[in-house]
């Protein structure tokens, strides 16, 4: 019954993706029907090239920080794409960017479990997702770390004018 399964759910896919090829995440080329990759042989080395981020990151009051990108220029696009064009595919690739990135401090910070920025009830009625949230919780499942919504909104400030 699983190798059945298994069939159908390879056919289903092989299928989707000759209705709906995908692209590469940062040139949007389309991608060789059946592959796995999500980065076409051009855009592999850019990334590592341009997009990689080599530079400490430091925010104030925080035991650590890290990125694991630059997000400029094409990557900038994409995740514009995925953050405010519902693009969720590219979850995917940003947050297996993000868990590589983790899976090298792992040992330093011993993370007891994931949060995420939460966004207002307006922002998520607009995007329809939190990108933050989604992607938390694909890296807590690739990295088996349970994920909580532990960060709350500020109130909003209303200001009062008058006399
Ligand atoms: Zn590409």
């Amino acid at each position: 019954m699983n190798r059945f399964y298994s069939a159908v759910v390879r056919t289903v896919g092989w299928l989707l993706q000759l209705l709906h090829p995908r692209a590469c995440v940062l040139c949007r080329r389309p991608l060789p029907t059946g592959s796995a990759a999500m980065l076409c042989g051009d855009c592999v080395p850019r990334v590592r090239q341009e997009y990689r981020n080599t530079l400490p990151v430091v925010i104030p009051d925080a035991d650590g920080a890290d990125a694991p990108l630059l997000y400029t220029g094409e990557a900038a696009a994409a995740l514009r794409r995925y953050k405010f064009n519902r693009h969720t595919a590219l979850c995917k690739w940003f947050s297996a960017q993000a868990a590589a990135c983790l899976a090298g401090r792992l040992c330093q910070w011993q993370p007891d479990c994931l949060t995420y920025v939460p966004i207002g009830a307006v922002r998520w009625w607009s995007r329809g997702f939190n990108q933050s949230a989604a992607a938390a919780r694909q890296i807590g499942s690739a990295m088996q770390l349970p994920v909580y919504a532990t960060l709350g909104k500020r109130p909003l400030r209303v200001r009062v004018y008058g006399p």
